[in-house]
Formats: structure tokens, sequence, C-alpha cells
């Protein structure tokens, strides 16, 4: 049986996920998965593979490390628990109306300091 992923190499491993069969070069020992699916691990708990998109910082996560905040959008539970509900409702409601209203006090700090200079 050759390797699922390159088709060329004899399979010697079994991925635990999605259960390909693949040759050395496209296992991942210290996981246990093939190639494909640790990359498509999910950013946070690297155990399972990632089902949702955080539309906060973009993070690949999976079903248990995301949050549903509204039908349409789920968000990571590092991003909910940093900003709260609320938080996290707001964030989502200024990047929706494209051009943010308030700027990031990083940059209003930057362009008071380059008037002074
Ligand atoms: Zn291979
Ligand atoms: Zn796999
Ligand atoms: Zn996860
Ligand atoms: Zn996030």
């Amino acid at each position: 049986m050759l390797c699922e992923i390159c088709g060329e190499k004899e399979a010697t491993h079994t991925c635990r996920l999605c259960g390909r069969r693949v040759c050395d070069e496209h296992y991942d020992p210290a996981t246990g998965l093939c190639t494909i699916c640790s990359q498509s691990l999910c950013e946070i708990c690297g155990e399972r593979l990632a089902s949702a998109y955080c539309e906060i910082c973009g993070r690949y996560v999976c079903y248990d490390c995301s949050i549903q905040v509204t039908p349409a959008v789920r968000v990571c539970k590092e991003c909910f628990s940093k900003l709260g509900w609320r938080g996290v409702l707001e964030e989502l409601k200024r990047r929706r109306s494209g051009v943010p209203r308030l700027l990031p006090i990083r940059l209003l700090a930057a362009r008071i300091r380059r008037k002074h200079t």
C-alpha cells in the first residue's frame, strides 16, 4: 500500500484522525497525525481539527475552542475571555463598518508624538 499523500512511498503509518495510510515523510510521530491533519489542527488546543475561524484574531480553531457569538460568527475562546460578550460584539461591529470609527490608541499616540517632534 502506498502513502495516500504522495502516492510514491510505502505507507507505514496510519493517521489517527483521518485514517489515511501515509509514509514516514508524511507522518508526524509526535502527534500521530498525517501532515495534512497536523496542518489543519486547532491553533489553540492542537488536538482536534479546526472547524471554525475566529473573526477577531483570525486563527483556525476547533468547535470546542470557539464560541458562537452570532448565528454567523464564531470567535475563539481566548478572544472571548479577553473581550467578553460586549467587547466581542463591539469589535465585530467595528470591523463590519469598514473604516474604524476610533483609531487604535497606539496609532493615536504615534500621531501625537509626531506632531511634537
Ligand atoms: Zn508520503
Ligand atoms: Zn490525517
Ligand atoms: Zn481546539
Ligand atoms: Zn480569536
